[in-house]
């Protein structure tokens, strides 16, 4: 297919608000696309070229794409930013660029010996070479790699239409702006393809992390090559996700009368893979963080005694001289690119272990709790840089909180319930009642801290004048889209106002994001990518917030009273993964409940 073709295609989609709707055009695009192009489109409409855990997202600099669209336009660079802070969209400005007749032609700017161009501007790409070229610059690093990519970039979009134009941008900027999160996109395959194995598919993304492998099985496969998709060391599992509640009896309830608690470590989550080509560590975002621990690596070779594995558990920093675990802060030391041995002395870190997944060639993922635990006390020699979680498995009350208190004095955040029962596996992927999470926080208040997305900000006034004083929080709706929840402006310390607002600089948008439902207006937008954690004293009703709209009272949604921000960014949450508009609505029929 050309790739003016899915352009058009995603300008339809661009005109669709409704799920279902998205859902029917996408499965029909995904029809008319030859087989091996499925799985490369799959990537493009999530704005990545490879998965996650390949570093396969683009997200190329603002400032480079604006100069690529001025060179391939032949528009003076001024006026390119000129159109983008009055448009605030790439997209937008590269194909409005394209078609004033300022295009300078082919041959011309070969002449200058800028790029070699195979192709005539006319005759277009197809979507497998604009694929292959975005690849390219994605693996491009190094010395003089921006210029490199500058070019390149500049004649994929000379090479292409207006129409092509608008979407090739909206791809490097990462902002594809289409509503598409992974779950859309898996849900139209599964149509598309195999409509009777919705299951099969989702289990098999939620095993791989990779739609377009996903993709491309289906498309050659069918469901049969869907459900052959094996777990495989190497390649990262979606994080089986926790309910939260606030008294052990619940709990207890819940669970069948008796269950495991574990300490609920303040750390990173982690998932460590041995396979044949080595050790690899990924985040709870299933991005490939290998680089930043080669203790934990180190730990995991020695400690575990198997040729291949995968198990889960969290990296806490520890206090050198007592070895006492430290807050998760103090961990964050340890996110960095540069001068990660001089680091890793300084804050030396502990694996507490608390899930295996997979041992030498044997998928542990459908056996039940109590088995993978057994496997992975076996497998151990726990020593002070990895341990086993600390657990108890107990049916009665006093004894579950009298463990709960002895995790907080030893810095821990609370504990984790999880169920015995033999008909529960390893749910990647999915947020269930086979793990409970109870914590100090629901002491307070507001029964858990909240994570909500920075779409907004605000001038302070009085100390604060000159900078941004406060930020409009928003919760992801499932779908896409942002809707807001609050404003924050308490639990900063003015260094840390600097920071945050430097850390935002790069994510301004010239007027609201598409994907931002507001009322309020901000003076700054930020594009959704930042994720704060806060505490409130309670979910109300709110004229004024768009998050749950119109689920608890029509004309209005809920808001968080009292936001204060604790102090600590989910650099480990996409924005997607932040509490969603339904677990607020979960959260404030619970706070009901209690009254
Ligand atoms: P989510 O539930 O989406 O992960 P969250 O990160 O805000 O949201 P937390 O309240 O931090 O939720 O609880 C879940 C996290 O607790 C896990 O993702 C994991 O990082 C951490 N954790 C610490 N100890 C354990 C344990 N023993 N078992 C499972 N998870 C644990």
């Amino acid at each position: 297919m050309q790739f003016e073709e899915l352009s058009r295609l995603l300008e339809e989609i661009d005109k669709l608000s409704g799920r279902t709707d998205i859902i029917s055009l996408l499965s029909s695009l995904f029809l008319k696309l030859g087989k091996e192009e499925v799985g490369p489109a799959s990537y493009l409409l999530l704005g990545k070229v490879a998965p996650d855990f390949e570093h396969g997202e683009l997200g190329l600099g603002e400032k480079l794409i604006l100069r690529a669209i001025s060179r391939a336009s032949g528009a003076t660079y001024e006026l390119t930013r000129q159109r983008y802070s009055t448009l605030g969209d790439l997209g937008l400005v590269a194909a409005e660029l394209a078609t004033r007749g300022t295009t300078i032609s082919l041959l011309e700017y070969t002449r200058e010996g800028r790029g070699e161009h195979g192709k005539d501007a006319r005759s277009g790409l197809t979507v497998i070479e604009i694929y292959h070229a975005l690849k390219k610059i994605a693996a491009t690093s190094g010395e003089g790699s921006q210029e490199t990519k500058l070019s390149m970039l500049t004649e994929l979009l000379s090479n292409s239409s207006p129409l092509a134009r608008k979407y090739i941008a909206r791809i490097v900027s990462g902002d594809i702006r289409l509503g598409l999160a992974e779950l859309t996109v898996l849900a139209s395959l599964s149509k598309a393809f195999a409509p009777d194995d919705k299951e099969a598919v989702e289990r098999a993304f939620n095993i791989t992390c990779d739609i377009g492998l996903v993709a491309s099985t289906l498309a050659n496969q069918s469901a049969q090559g869907v459900r052959r998709i094996k777990v495989q060391p190497g390649r990262p599992l979606k994080p089986m996700l926790a309910e939260r509640s606030s008294s052990i009896d619940e709990i207890l309830r819940r669970m069948g009368g008796r269950a495991a608690f574990e300490y609920k470590y303040d750390g990173e989550r982690v998932q460590i893979h041995k396979s044949r080509e080595g050790t690899k560590i990924f985040s709870r975002r299933t991005e490939d963080i290998t680089g930043h621990f080669p203790d934990v690596v180190k730990a995991a070779n020695t400690k575990l005694s198997a040729q291949e594995f995968i198990v889960e558990g969290e990296v806490v920093a520890i206090d050198q001289e007592s070895g006492r675990m430290l807050p998760f802060q103090e961990l964050m030391h340890r996110r960095r690119k540069h001068g990660v041995e001089e680091a890793m002395s300084r804050y030396p870190t502990r694996v507490e272990l608390f899930d295996l997944l997979f041992v030498d060639g044997r998928d542990f993922t459908k056996e039940p709790y109590p088995k993978r635990r057994n496997r992975l006390v076996q497998l151990l020699s726990p020593s002070e840089d990895m341990a086993a979680a600390e657990q108890i498995v107990t049916d009665d009350h006093d004894r579950a909180e009298a463990f709960f208190e002895s995790a907080l004095e030893d810095g821990c955040e609370g504990v984790m319930a999880k169920t015995l029962s033999n008909k529960v596996g390893y749910e990647a992927g999915s947020r269930g009642w086979a793990w409970i999470k109870y914590k100090r926080d629901y002491k307070s208040s507001l029964a858990d801290t909240i994570d909500l997305v920075i779409v907004g900000g605000f001038h302070g006034r009085g100390k604060r004048a000159g900078k941004i004083g406060g930020y409009l929080l928003a919760a992801p709706n499932g779908q896409g889209r942002y809707e807001t929840a609050c404003k924050v402006a308490t639990g900063f310390s003015d260094e840390a106002l600097v920071e945050m607002e430097d850390k935002l600089r790069s994510y301004v948008t010239p007027s609201r994001h598409p994907s931002v439902d507001s009322r309020l207006e901000a003076d700054v937008w930020y594009r959704p990518a930042i994720v704060m954690e806060i505490l409130g004293a309670e979910l109300t009703i709110s004229p004024v917030h768009t998050a749950a709209l119109d689920e608890i009272r029509k004309g209005s949604g809920l808001a968080v009273r009292f936001p204060r921000y604790t102090g600590r960014l989910r650099t480990d949450k996409s924005p997607d993964e932040a509490t969603s508009t339904q677990e607020l609505l979960e959260m404030y029929r619970s706070q009901l409940k209690k009254l």
